[in-house]
This record gives structure tokens, C-alpha cells and sequence, in this order.
């Protein structure tokens, strides 16, 4: 699957989570919690981080094609999701 202006969650993971968007190097505020029904089992999450400006455009691309399941201010998400 092809995810333009995405990367995989926790680019540059190193104690600070990083925006999920292409090229974005700022904190992230949310975790946007998705599943591909094509891909992962019902119960799977998949997590890409958002600052304030992106939550809305990585939000969008998955809400779209029906992967969102949740959004979460970054301070719950635990290392599970992570
Ligand atoms: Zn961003």
C-alpha cells in the first residue's frame, strides 16, 4: 500500500516521538490509532504520530478510506501501541 505523505510510525524514534508526516521533524501531539482490514487482523493497531498540523491531513487519509479507529493525545499511548 502506498502512503503518500506518510512514513511508518516513529520516524527517528530516539526518547521523542516525531511526527509521522513526510519531512516533519516536530513533536507529535497525537497518536493516530488505524487498521488495514486487508492487512491486519480486526484487533490490530497501527500507530502514526501527528503534531498539531498534520493530525488533520494524516487523519483525513486514513478516515477516508475507513482504516481510523481512534485518536489519542501522544501522553496515552503506551508502548504497545507504540
Ligand atoms: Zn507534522
Amino acid at each position: 500500500m502506498s502512503l503518500p505523505g506518510a512514513v511508518g510510525a516513529a520516524d527517528g524514534y530516539a526518547g521523542r516521538l516525531v511526527c509521522s508526516a513526510k519531512g516533519c521533524r516536530a513533536d507529535a501531539a497525537y497518536g493516530l490509532l488505524w487498521n488495514n482490514p486487508s492487512l491486519h487482523t480486526p484487533d490490530r493497531r497501527k500507530t502514526w504520530l501527528a503534531c498539531e498540523e498534520h493530525r488533520a491531513t494524516l487523519g483525513e487519509f486514513l478516515s477516508v478510506r475507513g482504516f481510523l479507529k481512534d485518536v489519542v493525545p501522544v501522553g496515552e499511548l503506551t508502548d504497545e501501541t507504540v
